[in-house]
């Protein structure tokens, strides 16, 4: 599915990928749900980069409101551990027991 982008009153330009029928309707703001048009971009006229031109916006925002994460709790890793390491009930080989 394409990617639009839509712009929140609130919280800025954030992306959204829609079948194309619905790209002209409103899209709910992930920050506030409040639905929000979508931006015609230009893509004939690039200012910026559209990473740097987001980058500048967040900066932007975060001067006046720094804008709280939030994060998923993070998935449990499949991939194996490295196995633990074996304690040496020894003690240090290279130290001569008493
Ligand atoms: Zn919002």
């Amino acid at each position: 599915m394409p990617l639009y982008e839509y712009q929140c009153a609130e919280h800025g330009v954030f992306e959204r990928s829609r079948p194309m029928a619905e790209a002209s309707l409103a899209a709910p703001c992930p920050d506030c749900e409040v639905h929000a048009p979508r931006i015609l971009s230009a893509p004939n006229v690039p200012a910026l980069p559209r990473g740097l031109s987001r980058a500048h916006e967040r900066n932007e925002r975060s001067r006046h409101e720094p804008r709280r994460v939030e994060r998923a709790p993070r998935k449990e890793c499949s991939a194996p551990r490295d196995p633990p390491r074996p304690i040496a009930a020894a003690g240090r080989p290279w130290a001569l027991g008493h």
